[in-house]
């Protein structure tokens, strides 16, 4: 068995654990990536990349990169399926990046890796199964597998972006703690044949909610509200839905993704134990409904880069650093979670057609429209 060193070592090579990793790397501190996947994600799955990871992607120079590969949406539409009900425009919002950007996970990835390669050329190990931990007074090790052979890195600290069913969180043994709704959706990628350009619209008609999202590449991301989990989804299955509360017709366009998924909100019990950390998905599930969980991982990866900073110029601090890192967390997941369940509400069918439209009205056509346009975009979170 080969032994390894490395200062830290970071359990996935998602969205979170790769960001993380640069934020590390420019800062000087050693670190070492791994990765069971061979390659990035393959579909577009996460998408919306908001305000304020822009503003980090800019502090880190790599905000361009993103900018040329996705489409800023600047206006979001609610639509009752018949008639536009208001329209909320995110480029009143200050700041240089007034918008949201649609960018599709594989090419996030394809970034965050390129960059952080750059920074540290041999940091990313891949098709690295970690399969167990265990924590010394002063170190922790990680034993992974890798080409049938087993490795084992020794590091002051193992933070585990290893998503949402995390290996490092349970062998740690935190608890997550949450609870599933019965909520659930269809999700598809399709040619884009409306005239919704880069506006982002959510159609609230009676049978359930529908979101519609430009991407790049001429296509648009459709989630449907379904009364169930739907196994084996179809693009026929989401065009069906679509036309039926709508009467968009998406049959025949070419799909390149589809999926159904359900709503679940979790959080870690504690963010850290002795020398394990957790960062991303492997700490807090919040629902996708409102794009936010990369983003929020992205956010505590930041946090987390500065406190990991902090304890390397004053090391007798560790616990009160890791501490705070854990109550900051805790604060914006907790909001961001109320957030996203306000999303699903509105989207709800058991919130009675009229008194909804009137809601909207009332949102998007007075003063409270400030405060829903912080809350699509993440501001005020951090
Ligand atoms: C339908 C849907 C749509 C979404 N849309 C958005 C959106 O638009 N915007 C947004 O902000 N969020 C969105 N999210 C949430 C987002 O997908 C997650 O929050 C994000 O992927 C979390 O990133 P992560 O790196 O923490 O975890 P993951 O993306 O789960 O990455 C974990 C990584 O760890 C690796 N790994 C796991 N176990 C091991 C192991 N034992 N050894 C080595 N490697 C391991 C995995 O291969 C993976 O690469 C969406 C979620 C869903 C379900």
């Amino acid at each position: 068995m080969k032994q390894n060193k490395s200062e830290i070592t970071i359990v996935g090579g998602g969205p979170v654990g790769l960001f993380l990793g640069i934020c590390l790397s420019k800062r000087g501190i050693d670190c070492t990536i791994l990765e069971q996947r061979a390659e990035p994600v393959q579909d577009s799955r996460s998408l919306g990349i908001h305000p304020v990871s822009l503003e980090l992607f800019e502090k880190l120079g790599f905000v361009n990169e993103f900018l040329e590969k996705g489409i800023s949406i600047k206006k979001g539409l609610a639509h009752n399926g018949k008639e536009v009900l208001g329209s909320i425009n995110f480029d009143e919002l200050e700041g240089p990046f007034n918008f949201i950007l649609a960018c599709p996970q594989f090419y996030t990835e394809r970034i965050l890796i390129a960059k952080f390669l750059e920074l540290n050329p041999e940091g990313l190990i891949s098709e690295a199964t970690v399969t167990r931990i265990q924590q010394t007074e002063q170190e922790v090790s990680c034993w992974y597998q890798k080409a049938g052979k087993e490795y084992c890195i020794t590091s002051k600290y193992i933070i585990g972006c290893d998503g949402k069913n995390s290996l490092v969180r349970k062998e740690t043994g935190i608890l997550f703690e949450g609870k599933r709704y019965p909520d659930t959706y269809i999700m598809g990628d399709f040619d884009d044949n409306t005239s919704f350009e880069d506006q982002a619209v959510v159609f609230l008609p009676k049978q359930g909610l529908i979101e519609s999202f430009p991407l790049p590449d001429n296509m648009r991301r459709w989630v449907v509200k379904t009364d169930s989990y739907i196994d084996s989804p179809t693009p026929n299955k989401l065009a069906d839905f679509v036309k039926k509360r709508i009467g968009t017709d998406l049959k025949g366009l070419k799909s390149t993704m589809i999926s159904s998924f359900g709503v679940q909100s979790f959080s870690a019990e504690n963010y850290f134990k002795d020398r394990v950390i957790l960062c991303g998905d492997a700490s807090h599930i919040v629902s996708p409904i409102g794009g936010q969980g990369m983003n929020l991982g992205w956010i505590g990866a930041w946090i987390l880069a500065t406190a990991l900073f902090k304890i390397k110029m004053n090391p007798e601090k560790e616990t009160e650093i890791l501490s705070d890192y854990q109550k900051q967390q805790t604060k914006i997941v907790r909001k961001a979670s109320l957030r996203a369940e306000w999303n699903m509400k509105m989207g709800s069918k058991q919130l009675f057609p009229y008194f909804r439209k009137i809601l909207v009205q009332l949102i998007l056509k007075t003063p409270l429209k400030r405060i829903a346009l912080k809350v699509f975009t993440m501001k005020g979170l951090y």
